[in-house]
């Protein structure tokens, strides 16, 4: 482990005791889950956001296990919704084949800019159009050029927005009405923005649980990290982290 990921992993593991002490939330709300890579062969990363397939599978067995009641990421239904964000390819080549076999319906949030080839480790057009086909999947916009929004000007905030909804729809041929923040970045008027663009659901970085209300537009989402242990990903599952824990 680098040095990054050590002490972020002391207080992962500070946090996945306290929640030991903490109770289980109600089963009446929507709790939905943020990736972002998930990986099989990277042996040295610093990142704490990337998965390993080995855990990433343990995590959709346990999801199995428990008999969850997983929902989609634009639905204000209770249950758990899965969503990736960046659009990496492994999305499609390694955690897709898992959750098609489970059939779980999940969300990715695409950069609108990476999809490129010059940006070989995020999808591109085909893979895109190819994920998007799926009826488990829905395709929702992070942002064309990835920037942190609320540090812009807002109408170039809202422009960033607006140009990756029309890049993406052009290429999966259908209408994308969800988003998550790039870097958990917003503030009210981008939210409000957003909304006014056409995004019905809008991901943030709070983990925290969101009420059943079809008409709330921002939907909290609890990050899982590179070293999330079978008890830690439970205790999330059950609402145990809920309002614990803000990286
Ligand atoms: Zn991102």
């Amino acid at each position: 482990m680098l040095p990054q990921q050590t002490s972020f992993f002391l207080k992962h593991q500070l946090a996945t005791m306290a929640a030991l002490f903490s109770s289980a939330s109600s089963r009446d709300s929507h709790r939905s889950l943020m990736y972002h890579s998930i990986y099989s062969d990277r042996s040295i990363t610093d990142d704490i956001f990337s998965v390993n397939l080995k855990n990433f599978t343990q995590q959709v067995n346990i999801l199995k296990e428990l008999d969850l009641s997983i929902v989609r990421f634009d639905e204000a239904k209770a249950g758990i919704s899965i969503t990736f964000d960046d659009g990496f390819l492994d999305n499609l080549t390694l955690a897709a084949p898992i959750l098609f076999e489970a059939k779980l319906p999940f969300t990715v949030f695409v950069v609108s800019d990476y999809v490129d080839p010059a940006h070989p480790q995020f999808v591109n057009k085909e893979q895109l159009k190819k994920m998007a086909s799926n009826p488990l999947v829905t395709i929702g916009s992070h942002g064309k050029t990835h920037r942190p929004l609320a540090t812009l000007p807002l109408e170039e905030a809202l422009e960033d927005l607006r140009q990756s909804k029309i890049e993406l729809e052009n290429i999966i041929g259908k209408e994308v009405s969800t988003m998550s923040f790039p870097h958990g970045s917003f503030n009210e008027n981008i939210l409000a923005g957003a909304e006014k663009l056409g995004f019905k659901k809008c991901g943030t970085s709070f983990p925290y649980p969101n009420q059943l209300n079809q008409d709330s537009v921002q939907v909290d989402r609890q990050c899982i990290y590179f070293c999330e242990s079978k008890l830690s990903y439970k205790q999330k599952l059950e609402g145990k982290w809920d309002r614990l824990w803000r990286k």
